[in-house]
């Protein structure tokens, strides 16, 4: 099969479209034929490599995947060959505590698929029967491709771990990106009120497209004032942070009383500042986030079956410039997803 894979650790550069052999399916997995499979910041770190973290090489990338079901494991029931799905990113052991109750990415087993195992910038791609999830033709490969890891990732943020509760408001960083294209979405689906954050006069109007109520140029104005300002001083009840050292000290300062942070990324570095005498004053909570379960999954997807949110897609660009994509994302040119197709 035809598939992207890099040999070593380093930049775009490194990943080439060449020959690989086609997945061999255990008894309980099944084989996808991708039609499209969607960009995450992840595959950017993954290529880098990230200290600690060894993967064997050479490497397929991609765990945003819409395809056929090509063929079954032989103890694979109900998922009939040629089906239309989308893949649930995470594998997971199904039956620790963590499995159980819901909390799948801490299970000692999990693994992302196209981060720990190879992924679907390819013709092919195996998975564990349990991560296929069966979707409709409502929406086009592409979108459905857009959508598993920034909907389940912005789902766990807002719904399990913040508790958003309608007419509270919530600041989005960055509508344009996945994640906070998802989660403007889901805070409308949940009644909240929504102030996102945008880096250029093009992605304003499209911000408000999706929902939201107010939106800032960060690049004009201070995001941190302006939501104050927004919320008459009082503040916002809701965070959703994966910017890290630019934002994070404005996105606390942002927050009302007892305002709760979910962070998930940190695509500007990692180390931040706390002055810890708000925090305990003000009664803040500050919780981190990694996926989600493949329950908050299913959910998430049923708001997109509902027409409830929509997936957002930037541009789709042909496999074998897989090099080419990562240059725009890096770029941050897009607006919602960028999609590859073999
Ligand atoms: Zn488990």
């Amino acid at each position: 099969m035809k598939a992207v894979v890099f040999k070593e650790h380093g930049g775009p550069e490194g990943l080439i479209y060449t020959d690989m052999p086609e997945p061999k399916i255990g008894p309980d997995e099944v084989l996808v034929r991708v039609k499209a499979c969607a960009l995450n910041h992840l595959d950017i770190w993954t290529r880098q490599g990230m200290p600690g973290i060894q993967i064997p090489l050479p490497h397929i990338l991609g765990c945003d995947i819409s395809g056929e079901v090509e063929k079954i494991g032989g103890n694979v029931k109900n998922i009939p060959t040629k089906s239309r799905v989308v893949v649930s990113p995470g594998i997971s052991c199904g039956h620790c505590k963590w499995c159980e109750s819901g909390w799948d990415s801490l299970c000692s087993e999990y693994k992302i698929i196209g981060f720990q195992a190879d992924g679907g910038y390819a013709e092919f791609v195996k998975v564990p029967a349990r991560n296929i999830i069966p979707v409709s033709n409502r929406y086009s490969w592409e979108e459905w491709a857009a959508s598993p890891l920034v909907f389940l990732t912005a789902w766990h943020m807002l719904v399990t771990r913040a508790e958003l509760k309608k007419g509270e408001t919530v600041l989005i960083h960055a509508a344009g990106s996945g994640v906070g294209s998802a989660a403007i979405q889901i805070a409308k689906s949940m009644g909240a009120n929504v102030i996102t954050t945008v880096g250029s006069e093009e992605k304003e109007e499209r911000a408000k497209k999706l929902g939201a109520d107010h939106v800032i140029n960060y690049k004009k104005m201070d995001f941190s004032k302006q939501a104050r300002e927004l919320t008459r001083g009082e503040g916002v009840d809701v965070v959703l942070e994966h910017i890290g050292t630019e934002t994070f000290s404005k996105s606390l300062a942002s927050l009302a009383k007892k305002g709760r942070l979910v962070t998930c990324g940190v695509t500007s570095g990692g180390l931040v500042q706390i002055d810890l005498r708000f925090l305990f004053v003000r009664q803040h909570a500050i919780m981190g986030c990694y996926m989600g379960g493949l329950n908050e999954l299913k959910k998430a997807i049923e708001l997109l079956e509902q027409g409830r949110a929509k997936p957002v897609v930037d541009r789709t660009f042909p496999l074998v410039e897989a090099r080419s994509a990562h240059e725009w994302m890096l770029d941050r040119k897009n607006f919602g997803k960028i999609v590859l197709k073999p």
